[in-house]
């Protein structure tokens, strides 16, 4: 191909490929990547809600189908269980949500999970891939960030996995927030207000019965401090799980928000991964349409 040829191939490229969207509809697509069928929830519950509630498309995958979860439970039963959570809880700020049958605690990045990862992230036709950051506390965590890692760039490669159409245009993926420290801490590049949603992440959180109000208090030894009530369970979940805005966060949040920035009494934090596509501040007011006007 000749230079001009080759100049008027790539403006006839950039008029058929929206800047952003893949798909047709002008709406975004994002999928989020969690070990557990709980774990994108608490992390990008609120900043899915808010793209639900615009029309934007948004999918949660749990790598493992959370089989280990529970001092009680466990195997095949516990995992339908959270798959019905799991769902339910999707339902519940509309969004779809699917778990993968890979066991809980024994997670490891394999060839076979980073196909099913490539493949999942091909079908969606992200625009926006989230995951965790692969320094956590467990290893499930840890792997869910290296396997979305490995993918990132595969997913435009034809040659792998040729049974699921590749992506023509690599997403854009973030880490979720964390505390982690080494070997480096967690750098907020994105933060959203989910002020509006919280009531709505909350609900989300209380469909995973067996976490929220059985396994993790049994961990943390204050079961017996879990409301019956329904109403006040819901209740408790919200204190506990209500997460204050940290120094870092709130710089993040004044660079995206100015002056409404210290009125935010709640967000979500993301960190841009260098794998995938490399977003311009203003490709990124356009993959979060929630800031004001700069
Ligand atoms: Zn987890």
């Amino acid at each position: 191909m000749n230079r001009l040829r080759l100049s008027s191939w790539l403006i006839a490229a950039a008029v058929v490929t929206p800047l952003l969207a893949q798909e047709g509809d002008g709406k975004l697509r994002i999928i989020a990547f969690g070990a557990h069928p709980d774990d994108c929830d608490s992390r990008a519950g609120g900043v899915a809600a808010r793209y639900a509630a615009l029309g934007h498309h948004v999918k949660f995958v749990s790598v493992t189908n959370g089989d280990a979860g529970h001092q009680s439970e466990g195997g095949g039963a516990l995992a339908m269980r959270r798959r019905k959570e799991a769902q339910e809880a999707g339902r519940r700020i509309g969004i779809e949500y699917e778990t993968l049958d890979n066991h809980d605690g024994e997670l490891v990045p394999s060839l076979d999970v980073r196909r099913q990862v490539i493949r999942k992230i091909r079908e969606w036709k992200a625009d926006m891939v989230l995951s965790p950051r692969p320094n956590d506390y467990h290893p499930d965590h840890r792997y869910t960030g290296v396997l979305v890692q490995d993918a990132a760039y595969m997913v435009v490669v034809p040659n792998i996995c040729p049974d699921t159409p590749a992506l023509r245009r690599n997403p854009v993926f973030f880490y979720f927030q964390d505390n982690f420290q080494r070997p480096n801490p967690f750098r907020p590049d994105v933060a959203v207000s989910i002020d509006d949603v919280l009531e709505k992440k909350i609900r989300m959180q209380d469909a995973h019965t067996s976490q929220m109000y059985e396994w993790l208090p049994w961990v943390a030894g204050n079961l017996d401090k879990v409301p019956k009530d329904p109403a006040a369970r819901l209740e408790w979940l919200g204190r506990n799980r209500g997460r204050s805005v940290s120094e870092t966060v709130r710089q993040t949040l004044r660079k995206w928000y100015g002056a409404q920035a210290d009125a935010i009494r709640s967000a979500e934090a993301f960190e841009l991964c260098e794998y995938g596509r490399r977003p311009s501040d203003d490709d990124i007011r356009k993959l979060f349409p929630f800031f004001p006007n700069p």
